[in-house]
């Protein structure tokens, strides 16, 4: 079973939902273009990593990057809510790093193949204890930093967010219904790059959350 820290409690976690292209400055940076609506993938409850294991490189990819996120814990699930609504069905706020083997990516591309090789693989889904959701008066007011080996990395705010939180629940609820302990990564900033053995990972989330990860060796 998969939990996460919400406070001193622990959550089981449902399903994860991640958006895409949420960052202008970050679709530019793989050559995309925006999404008219929210870009969503999922990621198994078995990619889940939490703080402190270290991140497993898949065989098949040389190429594994980090993507820094704001991670959004569902505390009340539902179908159809209105964005006016939307984020009093979070529970808490973390950060997390959706990680992407970004030459898998690539081929499924190609291929017009589903992205689960490429970001579905275990370890993918590194995630932080979370925040209550009271303790975030805006979550489009957080700033989303990443330093590896001690140098920044990736350095963002939600504020700059294609679609807002809110609307992601709107989206996801309304074509998918959200559960209790569903996890929402967000999507990431500009700066994406590939990770090698032992580099170190420390991500911050407007100093209400902390975390970090080595990458093994
Ligand atoms: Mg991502």
């Amino acid at each position: 079973m998969s939990y996460v820290k919400l406070g001193l409690h622990n959550v089981r976690v449902g399903n994860i939902f991640c958006i895409g292209r949420n960052y202008a400055a970050h679709v530019a940076e793989l050559g995309n273009r925006p999404e008219s609506e929210p870009l969503v993938f999922l990621k198994p409850t078995s990619a889940l990593l939490r703080e402190g294991a270290p991140i497993p490189l898949p065989p098949y990819s040389r190429d594994v990057h980090h993507e820094c996120e704001l991670v959004a814990l569902i505390g009340k699930g539902g179908d159809d809510i209105a964005e006016a609504d939307a984020l009093e069905h979070v529970a808490g706020y973390g950060i997390g790093l959706d990680m992407t083997a970004r030459d898998a990516q690539e081929e499924a591309k190609r291929k017009g193949h589903p992205w689960t090789r490429a970001k579905a693989f275990r370890g993918s889904a590194c995630v932080s204890s979370f925040t209550p959701a009271a303790n975030v008066s805006d979550p489009q007011a957080l700033d989303i930093a990443l330093r590896v080996n001690g140098e920044p990395r990736q350095q963002g705010n939600t504020g700059q967010m294609l679609f807002p939180v809110a609307a992601i629940i709107r989206h996801l609820s309304q074509h998918y219904g959200l559960s209790d302990g569903d996890l929402i990564f967000t999507g990431t900033p500009a700066g994406v790059a590939a990770v090698r053995p032992g580099d170190r990972l420390e991500l911050s989330l407007s100093g209400l959350v902390d975390a970090h990860w080595d990458v093994a060796r």
